[in-house]
């Protein structure tokens, strides 16, 4: 009886991140389309694999640093959650990576090409996903 509701419980738990982060990425993706944040994919971001320009409306990403599609999620998720700190955003970006398979990948990626609008230091030729 006990082994049941623990076992219950623990898939609860497995549908409660599933549907949590089904949810993040829907809303990732709704804020990339709908175009208020420009890209810019450079090489140069003085160690940081990414960042957020809130002045300019822009999304600094840096492939070599981290794979691009990962340092996306993160930096989405701080505009999406503004009040989050640092650990907590580093958290729930690893609960998405979980999910991150190889559509979501191409998708974020699609984005990523739609949106950028300077490339610096790297071509865009040279961006590809980090399959698993
Ligand atoms: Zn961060």
């Amino acid at each position: 009886m006990k082994a049941k509701n623990t076992k219950q419980f623990i898939t609860k738990q497995r549908e409660f991140k599933n549907n949590m982060s089904d949810l993040l990425f829907q809303r990732i993706f709704n804020l990339l389309s709908n175009g208020e944040f420009d890209i810019i994919v450079t090489s140069k971001t003085n160690g940081e694999a990414g960042y957020i320009d809130y002045e300019n409306y822009t999304i600094y990403l840096n492939p070599k640093i981290f794979p691009i599609e990962e340092t996306l999620v993160h930096e989405a998720m701080h505009i999406l959650k503004p009040n989050l700190d640092e650990r907590s955003i580093v958290e729930m970006s690893s609960l998405m990576f979980e999910k991150l398979n190889n559509t979501k990948r191409d998708k974020l990626l699609a984005y990523v090409q739609a949106l950028a609008t300077k490339y610096i230091g790297i071509k865009k030729s040279e961006l590809k996903p980090t399959y698993i």
